[in-house]
């Protein structure tokens, strides 16, 4: 029997949460977020369907994952997020099309010398709150002025920001933050919103929209889920249940014995672990679909098996279809469980898991 872990991705649901994040903001441009391996779900894959879906650009976090897309034959625009760049690798991101991320002086300095066939289009990061990386207001029409004068640079420089905690609709930091980032002179294009800003900040839904976790269908609010917001999950990660015990009352299951058999139960082992990316802090409870029927993670997850609890499905037979997440059962529920957000379990599937297209 060959391993049955395999995680389906659904390309319509992708066109789906692409349109729900358009009709946001119809007039505005949208780029994609497909860094780390598209949040895990495949670059290319992702990339192909959501520009084929309407996706004005592609934003990735680094050099390599902006190549593996033109590799895989995608020319839409790319921006280069968090400006990860070496100065020697200015002609290379000129040579691929990108657009790059300005959030430190020595970015300034090296586009300032470098001669790379032909110009880049630049954005320049404001901190307006998250205090991570980007320029302080202050400093934004100097750094500007500078870029204008760069032999690296086209045209006018865009002037973008980063939402530090647009998941809870009722921070004041980010109506502090937009109101940080409307004292700037705006001349150029402007880029605030992620997933968060889209769907819960109006002042926030202008510019270039950079949603990344929605398309995958994965609510950024923590206390809701995507069906919330019309938002379909991309990712399905399914196994089989490759063995059914019938164990008796004080029998321990799986490393370090943490869970007791309280009563003679059935218990299903599936084939999932930490080696395919499935959390290992995920705790007894943590929900799992056997043919369709919730039952409850029990004990230890290991590398490549999981225990479950069959009391609620006593039917189930060995080869069962199990779901981890996905259709019918939101990866936001497993990731509660396991103190976790979506975010890292969808970009944490490891690569031994097949990706299918569906
Ligand atoms: N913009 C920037 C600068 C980011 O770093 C990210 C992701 O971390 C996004 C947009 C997309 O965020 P989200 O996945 O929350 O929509």
């Amino acid at each position: 029997m060959t391993r049955p872990v395999r995680a389906a991705i659904d390309t319509r649901a992708l066109a789906n949460n692409l349109a729900v994040a358009r009709s946001r903001a119809p007039a505005e441009p949208l780029w994609a977020v497909v860094k780390a391996d598209a949040y895990g779900h495949g670059a290319v894959t992702a990339a192909r369907a959501l520009v084929a879906a309407g996706a004005d650009g592609l934003c990735v976090a680094s050099v390599e994952e902006a190549e593996a897309l033109r590799a895989g034959g995608i020319d839409a625009p790319i921006l280069l997020l968090e400006g990860f760049f070496e100065p020697a690798e200015i002609p290379r991101c000129a040579a691929l099309g990108l657009a790059v991320v300005v959030h430190a002086p020595w970015q300034l300095t090296a586009l300032e010398v470098a001669r790379p066939e032909w110009p880049l289009t630049t954005w320049v990061k404001v901190d307006t709150g998250m205090h991570r990386i980007g320029f302080h207001p202050e400093e934004v029409g100097p750094v500007r002025d500078r870029l204008r004068a760069a032999s690296a640079v086209a045209g006018e420089p865009g002037l973008m920001t980063h939402l530090a905690r647009a998941d809870d609709r009722s921070e004041p930091a980010t109506t502090n933050q937009l109101r940080a980032f409307d004292t700037l002179e705006q001349p150029g294009a402007v880029s605030i919103a992620n997933s968060a800003g889209i769907l819960g900040w109006p002042g926030a839904r202008r510019g270039l929209l950079r949603p990344g976790i929605m398309l995958y269908g994965v609510s950024p609010f923590p206390e809701e889920v995507a069906g919330d917001h019309g938002l379909v999950p991309v990712m399905t990660l399914h196994s089989r249940l490759i063995a059914v015990r019938r164990l008796a009352a004080g029998d321990a299951v799986g490393y370090g014995g943490t869970w007791t058999c309280p009563e003679a139960m059935p218990v299903g082992v599936v084939a999932i672990g930490y080696g395919d990316g499935y959390p290992r802090h995920a705790p007894s409870g943590t929900p799992v679909l056997v043919d369709g029927v919730e039952v409850p993670l029990i004990g230890r997850v290991s590398m490549d098996m999981i225990t479950v609890d069959l009391r609620g499905h006593p039917a189930a037979e060995p080869g069962a279809p199990v779901t981890l997440w996905g259709d019918g059962l939101p990866v936001e529920r497993v990731a509660t469980a396991a103190g976790t957000i979506g975010y890292e379990l969808l970009c944490g599937v490891t690569r031994r898991v097949p990706r299918d297209s569906i």
